[in-house]
């Protein structure tokens, strides 16, 4: 018997389900084989994230070129050059230095990069991101606009690990009111991307505001990392 990893039934539920919302999906692949992100590209999936650098370059390198890379993790400033060239949006931005290392890259490879600032929602100390005040501050001062080759497109943020429905809730709804405050600081109207929500809590994410979700193993089945 053939088993697929891939649960493309899954897959067109969760799709109907966030098109009528216009919520994005980002395909979270890390650690599968670039076969079960074929088996999504060919029913039409477009943006898939990774978390890894070394991963993502690899997967780039040998899966069709109109595929939207998004990355998800935790980016070490050191790591941009490798990922600049073909990055799509960049989730994860949770310091300055990584902010002036990637639009230093940016110039570079003569593009402009798209970028998430991360802000740290959860209880977790572990979690990366930006707090609220630094968060505030870092728009109120006008700074961001140096950045000649990144645009800030939105927020990004990760629950609790936890099934407390009000906690997440609470995280939720907090991050949506950071990104409704920081909209102003953008008037142009290219920040407008909110990610919060994976496998576990992207339909409570959707009702807080949400309009990106990152699903992983829901799609793709569960993650081992033991390889
Ligand atoms: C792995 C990961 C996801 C996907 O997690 P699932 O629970 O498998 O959906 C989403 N966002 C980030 C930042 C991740 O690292």
């Amino acid at each position: 018997m053939l088993i697929m990893a891939v649960n493309t039934q899954q897959y067109q539920i969760i799709q109907n389900e966030l098109l009528k919302d216009q919520v994005q999906l980002v395909a979270v692949s890390k650690t599968k084989p670039n076969e079960d992100l074929q088996a999504l590209y060919d029913i039409g999936q477009r943006a898939f994230g990774e978390n890894y650098v070394q991963e993502l370059v690899d997967k780039e390198a040998s899966l069709p070129k109109d595929i939207q890379w998004h990355f998800i993790g935790h980016l070490q400033s050191n790591k941009v050059k490798y990922i600049a060239p073909f990055v799509y949006l960049i989730h994860g931005v949770d310091t300055e230095k990584l902010l002036q290392e990637i639009n230093k890259q940016a110039v570079k490879n003569n593009r402009v990069i798209d970028c998430l600032l991360q802000v740290h929602i959860a209880t977790e100390e572990t979690k990366f991101g930006f707090d609220g005040p630094a968060l505030h501050e870092l728009l109120l001062s006008g700074r961001v606009a140096n950045y000649s080759n990144i645009r800030i497109r939105g927020l990004m943020g990760m629950a609790s690990f936890s099934e407390d429905q009000t906690l997440l809730s609470n995280e939720f709804t907090m991050l949506k009111s950071f990104y409704d405050k920081a909209t102003l600081a953008f008037p142009d109207g290219h920040f407008n991307i909110l990610s919060m929500g994976m496998s576990s809590d992207y339909q409570l994410a959707i009702t807080k505001g949400s309009n990106m979700v990152r699903i992983g193993s829901l799609l793709f089945g569960a993650r081992n990392y033991s390889k």
